[in-house]
């Protein structure tokens, strides 16, 4: 399987190229009720519990492969993030300094579960980024547990204080994503009381931008509903009053990003970016490019042979691979 893919159209990120550092199956510390890969398959507490990792060298020949296609001038970000939880391959710093070498000016980020991040090897690595995107939906452990779902021994108190440290040692810029979500169950983060906890303990890990985000793929647990926009603009407005002087910025006003040249998309490409994302048809075309009648055709020939699926997730009609299994890697 291509450790690159892409280029994603991110909310945030504009154009990224994804840098997926995990072999299948979906491998993380963590088991989120909202994750759009489903569920966890191989739920590891650590690096030391990786089987087989993706290589240096490997990124960087499928790295180069992909820039003979998408040029760099049409890439905003070189992201790291895929089938699970990238800072589990502690070559990610050393890879990080080869993909320098090969995108110039480029910045690179790491969206991270954070899960990792008391340990000084993964900081080290993630010194090396130029932006670090941390998870953090729960203010206290009992929640953490319910919607993170993370492996043995970790805990939130130790990613606090990771982060925090992270924050001390490294000088690049450092954002927090928090996922809010309603629930048909009795597990949510959005009671006004677990906003002003998640608000204040954002604050004291002292980040450069806070993302309030709300799940708009469909969820590993079909329990889990994405937020309305009122309310996550009133859950904007009370962590803006908490968190004064930090960038907060929410899932309905997300920066377009630019479009990418028209070009003849594959079949292949699709198929790995519906691996670590589910898309809809127009997220296909502004990530991949093409025109959508060439989309849509595409669309149809792998639905026709069984390799991907359609999911109704609110008004929208997302596209995934059907099993995560050999055959599809
Ligand atoms: S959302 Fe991210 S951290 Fe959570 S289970 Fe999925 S891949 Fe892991």
């Amino acid at each position: 399987m291509p450790s690159v893919y892409g280029p994603v159209a991110s909310w945030r990120l504009g154009h990224s190229l994804g840098i997926d550092l995990l072999l299948p199956p979906k491998t993380c510390t963590f088991d989120c009720v909202y994750c759009q890969l489903g569920r966890t398959i191989n739920k590891v507490s650590g690096p030391e519990d990786l089987n087989e990792k993706v290589e240096v060298d490997t990124v960087v020949k499928d790295l180069k492969k992909m820039l003979k296609e998408v040029p760099l001038g049409s890439i905003d970000f070189v992201t790291f993030s895929g089938y699970g939880e990238p800072t589990l391959n502690l070559m990610m710093g050393k890879i990080i300094e080869k993909i320098r070498g090969l995108t110039g000016d480029v910045p690179i980020a790491v969206l991270t579960n954070a899960s990792l991040v008391s340990r000084k090897d993964v900081r080290m690595n993630l010194k090396k980024a130029d932006l670090v995107v941390a998870k953090l939906d729960a203010p206290n452990q009992e929640l953490f547990e319910a919607i993170n779902r993370p492996a043995k021994n970790l805990t939130l108190y130790s990613i606090i204080e990771g982060l925090k440290c992270l924050r001390q040692e490294a000088n690049n810029r450092l954002t927090l994503q928090i996922m809010l979500f309603r629930s048909l169950r009795n597990v949510d983060n959005i009671n006004e009381k677990t906003i002003e906890e998640l608000a204040r303990l954002a604050l004291t890990i002292k980040p450069d931008e806070v993302q309030i985000n709300t799940p708009t793929r469909p969820p590993s647990e079909g329990y889990v509903l994405p937020l309305r926009d009122r309310r996550l603009n009133e859950i904007s407005r009370k962590f803006k009053e908490i968190l004064a002087g930090v960038d907060v910025v929410t899932r309905i006003s997300p920066r377009p990003p630019q479009a990418v040249e028209k070009r003849r998309v594959r079949e292949e490409e699709i198929l790995e970016l519906l691996k670590r994302r589910p898309c809809r048809l127009g997220d296909l075309v502004k990530s991949l490019g093409g025109d959508e009648g060439s989309m849509r055709l595409l669309i149809d020939e792998l639905i026709a042979s069984n390799r991907i699926t359609s999911v109704h997730f609110g008004e929208d009609v997302y596209y995934k691979v059907i099993v995560i299994s050999d055959r599809n890697f």
